[in-house]
């Protein structure tokens, strides 16, 4: 995940100062555990054409019970595990949700929650703004039908928007997020400007990642071309309030190819503080799946992240997540972990795998099924990666089909 607004805010500072930090080092002691997505429930209202999880509207046999829940979480915290996003499915339909994040909240966790939007109500409004959680992303992937579409819902933004509203009545901190396909690239800007209209403090926009039902709608990911304007778009707007003193959030996630993209930006207008913010982001390393954040599904299952449901690295039934975690003898974690990761192609070429980490490993394994190919989702050009020639590019060959 790449933290725009973070950089920005870095160099509106060094305009107004002169002065540019350089990147933090980490002090001693002992490095936090990673960031842990927890999929508390796969049951979902919504049947989402990106939906990573292929959730539908039925329980699933075979989930985490609270007793396990807890002792999850008291190994995760002997781990220093920081932070808990607890997710689906939709994770309001899991009725003991709120025990659950009461109790990580008491252990000092930061805790999120990443939820449809359509089912909360003024006493769910309540129920969320008692249990005090840190942030409360809502998915929103358009305006109105648009939405609707994606979500396969009519009526699921209205309800998504009442939520978000009722929430913020309530002094939560909530903010939007949104999947880029082809189908809602234009869908965009109309949303930045619902952030600001709504007070929402955070906007969340993924790219689309291969898994799941993702995976299934791969041939209507956004081509460069849409994804290069929208980025351009997001940094402006990201730009105006750093500028501004807004202290609004912009995050971006699902292609890391995102970092050196902002370098471009910073260089193209304040070449002066490019070499500075170059430091920042190779100090940020880009991908950090398998690394820095991880996957807990419903069942039990880790995963190196969220979109790699489909690789199992042990469940914590049979071991604690903190053993499964330092396991490197599956060879994708091994690699995940390794720096630089192994990566084969343009992405071992390019000048900026410090920055980006080789980007996304699942759409080089889902549409090659090597998962140390090239990202095919990569949006650079072969000049912007620093190569002369890096060959033809693997192309996005739909669902059910390999490329090369
Ligand atoms: S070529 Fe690979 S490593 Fe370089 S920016 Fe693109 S995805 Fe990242």
């Amino acid at each position: 995940m790449l933290r725009v607004s973070h950089y920005l805010r870095l160099l509106a500072d060094a305009e107004r100062s002169g002065e540019l930090p350089p990147p933090p080092t980490r002090r001693g002691g002992a490095a936090p555990g990673p960031v842990v997505i927890w999929n508390l429930i796969r049951r979902c209202n919504l049947t989402c054409k990106h939906c990573y999880a292929l959730s539908a509207d039925h329980d699933y046999e075979g989930e985490l019970d609270t007793a396990e829940v807890y002792r999850v979480m008291d190994d995760l915290k002997a781990y220093r595990v920081p932070v808990l996003i607890l997710s689906g499915g939709e994770p309001l339909l899991r009725p003991d949700l709120f025990e659950i994040a009461a109790r990580a909240r008491d252990m000092g966790f930061y805790v999120g929650l990443s939820s449809n939007g359509t089912l909360i109500d003024a006493a769910m409004a309540d129920r969320i703004a008692a249990a005090k959680f840190d942030y409360v992303g809502v998915s929103l992937d358009g305006i109105g039908a648009v939405h609707d579409r994606f979500r396969r819902l009519i009526g699921a933004y209205a309800s998504s928007l009442a939520g978000i509203r009722l929430l913020g009545e309530r002094g939560v901190k909530v903010g939007l997020r949104y999947t880029m396909t082809m189908l809602n690239a234009d869908e965009l800007q109309p949303l930045l400007q619902l952030m600001r209209d709504e007070g929402a403090t955070k906007f969340y926009f993924s790219h689309l990642n291969y898994a799941g039902r993702g995976n299934i709608h791969r041939a209507k990911d956004a081509q460069f071309a849409a994804t290069r304007r929208a980025l351009d778009l997001l940094f402006e707007h990201a730009w105006r309030d750093a500028r501004d003193g807004v202290a609004r959030e912009y995050v971006t996630g699902n292609n890391d190819a995102d970092g050196p993209y902002l370098l471009q930006w910073v260089q193209q207008r304040f070449p002066r503080w490019a070499p500075g913010l170059r430091a920042h982001l190779v100090a940020w390393g880009g991908n950090s799946s398998g690394v820095n954040v991880a996957n807990i599904d419903n069942l039990g299952d880790v995963h190196p992240d969220t979109m790699w449901w489909h690789h199992r690295l042990g469940n914590v039934r049979e071991r604690p997540f903190s053993q499964i975690w330092d396991d490197t003898s599956d060879p994708l974690m091994a690699g995940l972990k390794q720096r630089p990761r192994p990566v084969q192609g343009r992405c071992a070429e390019c000048s900026h795998l410090d920055i980006c980490g080789g980007n996304t490993r699942v759409r080089a394994q889902q549409v090659t099924g090597n998962p140390w190919a090239e990202d095919p989702g990569c949006y650079l050009d072969d000049a912007e990666i620093g190569v002369e020639s890096a060959g033809e590019r693997i192309a996005v060959t739909p669902f059910g089909a390999r490329a090369r």
